[in-house]
């Protein structure tokens, strides 16, 4: 398998009256072909930024984006090239309501993109393709003149996914793209991305606060905290041995029935989260975990390999977690 993504220490500051806030610090990971990466953190943890960074909507602050063995994001990117970056990488948005031209009926919507790019020959073979990909995400011809307002959330979606697939391209950015749906749509537009997935072999980053989601889309997890990574893994292995406090906690606080009234023992969350502006050394984590040491108010830890293929960013990582050093208790 190669690499559609490849992302190198990217990252995006933006200045307040405050100071340098760190939305994006020093972010590394790669995307395969045909896989999905799942973005998980709370809000404002940066994932859309990292997002919108990588589709070059921000210009990132450093760092270097490898886009299906092309380097892209750089700053010096003339507007062509940007305007092909983004036929290449497309974006779903999470509300499909304020994402969605409300002046514009769904044919024309869809038809937007196709006509940016000048991918028609005549009149004809434009909405040919537009009819198409309704079909294609399951929206009913009849409603080719209908307007956003008109619609549910499910079917709005339904015209953010064919509008990203209208100019074919190879990676999607879906930016919570079920976070405003009723749970049963969920579960609709989640299949329908699978399969889309499975026909044309696209590439997800998919950014999202719900873990159970997630654990349903993604084969590779990254976790985010203020702007970092603190652990990246397969799907399997996060769910299996979540290794940073703060993954604990995110997965703790995923709802289950208790039969029995078997309780298990949860990680919760105290504390005020740090500001991202002008971050000082140390772990971002640390006025939040239970297990800080003097250390972690003094030392940034660095992303590395706990468990094969298992990374990540805390001083005391083998410690909490019973681990022996280079050994996997399977
Ligand atoms: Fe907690 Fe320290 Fe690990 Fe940060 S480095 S997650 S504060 S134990």
């Amino acid at each position: 398998m190669s690499k559609m993504l490849e992302v190198s220490n990217l990252k995006k500051y933006f200045k307040t009256p405050s100071g340098m806030l760190h939305a994006v610090d020093d972010v590394s990971f790669d995307i395969e072909k045909g896989q999905t990466l799942g973005v998980v953190g709370e809000s404002g943890c940066g994932k859309s930024t990292l997002g919108r960074t990588i589709m070059r909507l921000h210009a990132p602050t450093s760092g270097r984006v490898i886009f299906d063995g092309k380097e892209s994001g750089s700053f010096k990117e003339s507007a062509a090239e940007i305007k092909e970056h983004h036929k290449n990488m497309q974006m779903i948005f999470q509300d499909p309501y304020s994402s969605l031209n409300p002046r514009m009926s769904v044919s024309e919507i869809i038809a937007e993109p196709l006509i940016n790019y000048h991918m028609y020959k005549n009149k004809e073979e434009l909405w040919r393709q537009v009819y198409e990909l309704m079909d294609t995400v399951g929206l009913a011809r009849r409603l080719a003149n209908a307007y956003p307002h008109e619609l549910d959330g499910g079917r709005r979606q339904r015209i953010g996914v064919a509008r990203a697939l209208a100019v074919n391209p190879k990676f999607i950015v879906c930016d919570e793209p079920v976070s405003a749906l009723d749970v049963s749509i969920q579960a609709q537009i989640l299949n329908l991305m699978q399969d889309l997935q499975q026909q044309r072999s696209l590439t997800y980053m998919f950014i999202t606060h719900n873990m159970s989601v997630v654990k349903h889309i993604s084969d590779e997890i990254i976790v985010m905290y203020l702007g970092t990574v603190v652990e990246c893994a397969s799907s399997d292995d996060i769910f299996k041995d979540r290794l940073h406090p703060y993954t604990k906690a995110l997965l703790d606080a995923i709802p289950v029935a208790e039969i029995n009234n078997n309780r298990k023992e949860r990680t919760l969350l105290k504390g005020e989260i740090s500001s991202p502006i002008n971050p000082k050394p140390g772990c971002r984590f640390a006025v939040r975990c239970p297990y800080a040491e003097e250390k972690c108010y003094n030392f940034t830890p660095e992303l590395r390999e706990v468990l094969p293929h298992h990374r990540v960013t805390c001083h005391y990582a083998e410690k909490i977690n019973h681990l022996s050093v280079n050994h996997r208790e399977d």
